[in-house]
């Protein structure tokens, strides 16, 4: 263990007090997830399962639980005033007191008109819409280059994964890609649709995904690094 790890830890009263505790009938394991939307880490255990089992558990995941939650990403609104990254690109974020003019983007400016207080939703809204757009044109893009068909691009706001695929092409995707690199968001797309050729992690899949967005290290350990904090924005 790095020196460094001990640095962070956390008096044993706010460890425990952040751990939310969830069952699940049909989980095969005790797991431990981030949940920075609700600032905790979240236990998942099966119905069953020994408790002396799940303390040993947590003994040894401690550390990490510790760095998880020292490096949990401040939680932000999306507000007048404030900033938001936008596939790599900082926008400003303005209200505008014109209503029914909906929510429009000028240069590196995002304005939302109607009251404040209707301004998360409505750029969320919009920003739903803009990610499905754009990653549809991807995703359309990498598709014809394999040769393979797309039925459908959804996005969702998945918690434990950032993509899927099934065979007959329908792709699902979070919309909260769009708060990470342009690189990353279009990682996550390539590796659905190569999807369409291989339905596994075999070295041919990742082959594929690299001929669609060359080297693909920097955006994994992006997403492995700061992929939680795509969930910032409640
Ligand atoms: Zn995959």
């Amino acid at each position: 263990m790095a020196a460094a790890d001990h640095a962070v830890l956390l008096p044993e009263r706010d460890l425990y007090e952040r751990l939310q505790l969830e069952i699940k009938p049909r989980a095969r394991r005790v797991s431990l997830r981030v949940d920075v939307a609700r600032g905790c880490i979240v236990l998942v255990r099966p119905t069953r399962c020994p408790e002396a089992l799940i303390a040993r558990f947590l003994a040894d995941k401690r550390t990490w639980i510790q760095k998880q939650l020292v490096n949990m990403p401040e939680r932000a609104t999306l507000a007048h005033g404030t900033a938001v990254s936008i596939l790599g690109e900082e926008h400003a974020i303005r209200g505008h007191d014109i209503a029914k003019r909906g929510v429009w983007r000028e240069g590196a400016t995002i304005f939302v008109s109607g009251a404040p207080e209707h301004l998360p939703r409505r750029l969320k809204d919009w920003l739903k819409v803009e990610s499905r757009t754009v990653f549809t044109t991807w995703a359309r893009d990498y598709a014809a280059q394999l040769n393979v068909r797309i039925a459908r691009v959804a996005v969702r706001d998945t918690k434990s994964r950032w993509g899927s695929c099934t065979r007959d092409g329908r792709l699902s995707l979070s919309w909260r890609l769009i708060f990470a690199p342009r690189e990353v968001a279009a990682y996550v797309v390539a590796h659905e649709v190569a999807h369409l050729k291989h339905m596994n992690h075999s070295p041919a899949f990742w082959r594929v995904v690299e001929s669609l967005v060359g080297n693909m290290k920097a955006p994994r350990a992006w997403l492995r690094a700061h992929g939680g904090s795509l969930h910032r924005y409640l």
